[in-house]
């Protein structure tokens, strides 16, 4: 496994910045504003209206353009909203993607609820099998978009491997790097053409903004994409961006302390003698741990993991904890503890779901930046809460 870079945390904290003209102020300046007064007709400093560019949003896409090594991303609203831009800027009536089986739930919703009513079709399939990928490419494919690790079960996809398929058809590559961001894994160095993040998660990682953003070294699919965002109006806001921006900085530093943490939580659950399984790249367990040594810079802060007694039991754990909290997202500065059958994986069809490997007592732990020993105690008492109420203690989630 390659290791962390030292330089990103100096790129993290001044890749976005530079004095301001008016006092220095060493943190870059929130220009909140809608408008910016022009000088004389037709001569302004570069900005004229925030749906199209803010300064405060500008120094963000500097700075994660420079940790994706590519040119100023282009940030947006949402998660969502850049995933929902990117296709509209790349896909028409008539066109067909193919999608990772396990791709965040939003973009499923996106395809099934409104882009295949316009006439864009989408295929999803196992891409830790890159046969899969070969497989399910038609004529009228014109984006592989994966998503690695996947979630909840953190299945990886080999993005050489899909890469090297996306280039000998000619088509475009994006990849989902919400879980890992650029300092853990670099998706275009490997080949992809688009990296997207959900900046909503680790890259501001105080849960405090929602967001994403884009980044590729395609230039003129840059401008289509800044065309479409400032066509449909999915621009980010100067005030979540400056946020964003102060979070950041901290990122490299962050992710070490999440993963060395979710390194222990990760091996005491599997010692445990309640626990059935745990998912986790940097355990000798996982399957795809060759994989994720050579394309991830360290396994992430992520776990998950099914406990013996079944779902009942797994209810009760999660209403249990006290230091955890229940809550869905991922990537910031508190554990967080979810049941994707429950939560985020809901709408699926039960079958369907099962069949992605995510069981009915699966649980996800998104490992924060508390000592790592006050999560295990919190999480053994509440394994011992759950193994000793009533069995016949009423669940209160309904599992669909
Ligand atoms: C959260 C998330 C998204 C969506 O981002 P929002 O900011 O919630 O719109 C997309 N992909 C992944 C992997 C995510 O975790």
């Amino acid at each position: 496994m390659s290791t962390y870079d030292p330089q990103d945390s100096t790129v993290a904290i001044h890749g976005g910045r530079s004095l301001d003209c008016h006092a220095s102020s060493i943190l870059f300046p929130l220009y909140q504003t809608s408008t910016f007064v022009h000088d004389a007709v037709g001569v302004d400093k570069g900005f004229s209206y925030s749906r199209v560019s803010n300064p405060t949003v500008d120094a963000l896409e500097k700075v994660i353009g420079t940790l994706e090594g590519t040119p100023p991303a282009v940030c947006f609203r949402t998660g969502m909203a850049a995933i929902t831009t990117l296709l509209l800027s790349v896909l028409k009536s008539g066109d067909h993607a193919v999608l990772s089986d396990v791709v965040y739930g939003g973009t499923m919703r996106l395809f099934r609820e409104v882009l295949d009513d316009l006439g864009i079709t989408a295929s999803f399939v196992d891409t830790s099998d890159a046969t899969n990928v070969e497989a399910a490419i038609t004529p009228a494919t014109r984006i592989l978009f994966i998503e690695t690790p996947g979630n909840p079960t953190l299945k990886l996809t080999d993005i050489e491997a899909v890469a090297r398929i996306a280039k000998r058809h000619s088509i475009l590559l994006a990849v989902d790097n919400t879980f890992l961001t650029p300092i853990l894994q670099k998706p275009l160095e490997l080949g992809a053409d688009i990296s997207v993040l959900s900046t909503t998660k680790y890259i501001d990682g105080h849960n405090a903004t929602v967001g994403g953003s884009i980044a590729t070294h395609d230039d003129k699919l840059l401008e289509r994409i800044r065309l479409v965002r400032k066509t449909i109006g999915t621009t980010q806001a100067p005030f979540e961006a400056w946020l964003t921006l102060q979070g950041i900085k901290t990122l490299p530093a962050r992710l070490r302390l999440h993963c060395e943490g979710a390194a222990v939580i990760a091996r005491w659950l599997e010692n445990h003698p309640d626990v059935e399984r745990v998912y986790y790249p940097g355990l000798d367990s996982f399957p795809q741990k060759a994989l994720a040594e050579k394309q991830q810079r360290a396994p992430g802060g992520i776990i998950a993991f099914e406990l013996k007694a079944g779902v009942e039991t797994a209810v009760r754990a999660l209403n249990s904890v006290k230091l955890c909290s229940r809550a869905e997202s991922l990537g910031g500065l508190e554990t967080l503890i979810t049941h994707p059958p429950s939560t985020t994986h809901a709408d699926l069809d039960p079958k369907l779901r099962r069949g992605l490997g995510i069981s009915d007592g699966l649980i996800r732990l998104s490992v924060g930046l508390e000592a790592p020993e006050d999560i295990i105690a919190d999480l053994e008492q509440a394994f011992a809460a759950a193994a000793s109420s009533n069995a016949s203690e009423e669940v209160t989630h309904e599992i669909r």
